[in-house]
């Protein structure tokens, strides 16, 4: 009997046929961190990463210089976009998406050092599949209190039925993420989440604020609902953030959250994978925004 030359087993990892130009390049600069780092720590995070950015519309923060040269924030095709990249249409305009290991490393490629996908995927654009409840902490607002915002994000989407997961942002804050079956559209997702943040703002004022306004966060944790409209991002769980430190946004334990910090983890961490079961937890959102309250946006 024959043996083939080549074992390939279910555990060996996937390889990207992406040709890195200039693989030495810096992206962070204080730590080292070049574009082969970078690609080497997609590739190992990618059994992780890739449901959540896989056959999704995509923002990019490009940095071709690295996290000191400039940005640009890109929901749309450039000139030249690597091939691996695919440019699916949403209403007549061309996107950014992937299909494989082969698109994310040609992210890498193209300088993308922050990944953002929409909550929603191109089998229903119009049905997001998971909520994001981004807190952010105005100024001077303590670790604690972030933490017990999320705690408290929580409680009130395990009320509406949902189950919550939580990440750290690889900046300041916390995300709180619920799975969805792609069910109801975004207005309601969006007229949902929007009144839970109200109602955390009316019922703890000291401690809460639902809009944006700079000036009113101080001391308070803005509890930021605007991910979840259409066209709306956020950065995705296990993205690196192109911040000094080179963090990167980790999905973490709850019970962990008070030995942590929002950038605890980076591309060199050993990474937690406590978001196995998020997939299945995922339910329907049922929700009728009071009819006494008039809609607004
Ligand atoms: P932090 O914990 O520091 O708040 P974050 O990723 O939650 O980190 P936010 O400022 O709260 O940062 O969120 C900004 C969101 O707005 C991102 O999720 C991103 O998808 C979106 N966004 C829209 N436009 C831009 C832009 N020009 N640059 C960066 N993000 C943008
Ligand atoms: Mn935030
Ligand atoms: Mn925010």
């Amino acid at each position: 009997e024959d043996k083939p030359a080549i074992e390939v087993t279910r555990e060996d990892p996937p390889k990207a046929r992406i040709k890195l130009t200039h693989p030495e390049r810096i992206y962070w600069p204080d730590e080292q961190v070049t574009k082969e780092e970078l690609a080497n720590y997609y590739t190992r995070v990618w059994p992780q990463i890739a449901s959540f950015i896989v056959n999704r519309p995509l923002a990019l923060l490009r940095c071709p210089d690295g996290i000191d040269g400039p940005r640009f924030f890109q929901k749309h095709p450039w000139k030249g976009i690597n091939s691996s990249i695919d440019q699916p249409k949403d209403k007549g305009e061309a996107l950014i998406a992937i299909s494989g290991l082969d698109g994310l490393i040609a992210l890498v490629q193209s300088a993308a050092l922050e990944i953002h996908p929409w909550g929603a995927t191109f089998e229903d654009l119009e049905r997001p599949d998971m909520i994001i409840m981004d807190l952010d902490p105005g100024e001077g607002a303590s670790w604690d209190q972030i933490v017990a915002a999320a705690t408290e994000v929580r409680q009130r989407l395990t009320d509406a039925g949902l189950t919550a997961f939580v990440k750290t942002s690889g900046g300041k804050g916390l995300h709180v993420v619920s799975p969805l079956k792609p069910h109801a559209k975004w207005p309601e997702v969006k007229a949902f989440t929007k009144a839970m943040a109200m109602a955390m703002e009316s019922d703890a004022p000291d401690l809460y604020v639902a809009t944006i306004t700079k000036s009113k966060r101080k001391g308070k944790v803005l509890i930021d609902y605007l991910r979840n409209q259409r066209g709306a991002t956020a950065v995705a769980a296990y993205s690196t953030r192109a911040r000094p430190g080179a963090a990167v946004s980790t999905p973490v334990e709850w019970e962990a959250l008070s030995q942590i910090g929002p950038a605890s983890y980076t591309v060199r961490s050993d990474l937690p994978e406590p978001w196995d079961g998020f997939r299945k937890a995922a339910r329907p959102l049922t929700f009728r925004p009071s009819s006494r309250r008039k809609a607004t946006s």
